[in-house]
């Protein structure tokens, strides 16, 4: 799972730092204490607790507390949940699948006029309002075709499809 470079990067987004994986390793490996994965890691105890925090922020670990009889301090020990890695990915991109075909059926059924400065961009009811002159600069706003716009977005859904199936095949197996 570690391997994968759309999983690395979503974790990288968590953990702040490549060089902090050996903690979300030690985790996969077995359930470990806080002052467990400082030790095996040879990263900062402050900066195994911070991650540790920020990944269960993210959902992506569950922890059990121990009590010592004798002293009454809790140890957490915690564990990584690679189902949530899954889930969140899984989510992620197919909202973006759905948020980009919602762009494209908003691109492909309407009419955009824009101002010849660049000023603005805007559906034809917006246009009539404004009688197709320029409120920023005086002029015209005129018919501009979206072809150009709507491949992009075709793209975009494509890639992220591709990305979104890819996540789904790793979990898969
Ligand atoms: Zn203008």
């Amino acid at each position: 799972m570690l391997k994968n470079r759309i999983v690395l990067e979503y974790l990288n987004g968590i953990i702040e730092d490549e060089d902090n994986i050996p903690i979300i390793e030690c985790l996969l490996e077995d359930m470990n204490s806080d002052e467990k994965i400082a030790e095996k890691t040879n990263i900062k105890l402050n900066i195994v607790r911070r991650i540790l925090y920020r990944l269960y922020d993210s959902g992506l670990t569950t922890y059990k507390r121990n009590k010592d009889p004798e002293t009454q301090w809790y140890t957490y020990f915690w564990k990584f949940d690679t189902d949530s890695v899954y889930l969140n990915l899984n989510e992620k991109y197919e909202m973006y699948v759905s948020r980009l075909e919602a762009l494209l059926k908003f691109e492909e059924d309407n009419m955009f006029f824009a101002c010849e400065n660049g000023h603005m961009r805007v559906d034809y009811n917006r246009a009539a309002d404004l009688e197709f002159i320029c409120p920023d600069c005086g002029n015209k706003i005129v018919f501009k075709g979206n072809e150009e716009r709507i491949s992009d977005i075709k793209r975009e859904i494509k890639k992220y499809k591709k990305i979104h199936k890819e996540v789904n095949n790793l979990f898969s197996n």
